[in-house]
């Protein structure tokens, strides 16, 4: 063995200088920004679609993802849709996940997790448009202020086709906005976007924000992703 081997080991990444690196020293140090803080380091995305889309699915694989690569995480979900505390999907996956309430703040989650000697990567949000508005504010600041990954996942609009207070604050400060890729079709065949809240056969337009409901035909309140088109025309199509 010679001296070089024995010697601690070091890193051997060295970055390609170019005209936009201006990395002082270079090497393996992260960027840092003036006030200390790396700058590339978590990062809060939301990732939003209709109903159906996968958005359930999605957000437990990407709880499988991380946890594979050795970082922990935690799942959080609101008004699942099997109203336990547990993120269920509709092609049949589920995972135990911790309910958000009004008053559940968070960054004491994150605190009470790290103190029992925990470490939280991660956080994975799932139905986030019922979060509250401090909800989304707590999660830009486990991102910016204790480097915590946030992924929120959830609708954009309601069954009047209007922002999710919550989805609205996600799109003004996330970093990364995803529209989920699985397309929901609608009857016609035409991409589906909005989701429309039908009671008794017909699509209604006034109520309550969130009222608990399925995409199953059985239920008495239940929702249909349709196309703008015949959301606006509120045609529910042959079958509606
Ligand atoms: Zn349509």
């Amino acid at each position: 063995m010679t001296d070089d081997a024995a010697a601690a080991p070091t890193c051997l990444a060295r970055p390609i200088p170019g005209p936009a690196d201006d990395r002082a020293g270079g090497g393996c140090a992260a960027a840092r920004g003036a006030d200390g803080r790396p700058l590339h380091a978590a990062a809060l995305r939301f990732f939003w679609g209709p109903m159906d889309c996968g958005k359930s699915t999605m957000a437990l694989q990407m709880n499988y993802n991380h946890a594979r690569q050795g970082r922990r995480g935690l799942v959080t979900t609101r008004i699942d849709r099997s109203l336990g505390p547990q993120v269920t999907t509709r092609i049949g996956l589920a995972h135990s996940a911790i309910e958000v309430t009004d008053d559940l703040d968070l960054r004491d989650l994150v605190r009470d997790a790290t103190a029992e000697g925990g470490r939280v990567d991660y956080l994975i949000c799932d139905e986030a448009s019922f979060y509250n508005l401090d909800h989304v504010e707590q999660m830009a600041e486990l991102v910016d202020g204790h480097d915590v990954d946030v992924y929120a996942f959830g609708l954009a609009t309601d069954f009047r086709s209007c922002l999710f207070p919550a989805a609205q604050r996600l799109f003004e400060l996330a970093d990364e906005v995803a529209r989920i890729q699985v397309e929901v079709l609608c009857w016609c065949g035409r991409e589906g976007l909005l989701n429309a809240r039908v009671v008794e056969g017909r699509v209604v337009r006034e109520g309550a924000q969130v009222v608990i409901g399925d995409t199953v035909d059985s239920a008495d309140v239940r929702y249909q992703v349709l196309c703008r088109r015949h959301y606006r025309s509120g045609d529910l199509g042959p079958r509606g």
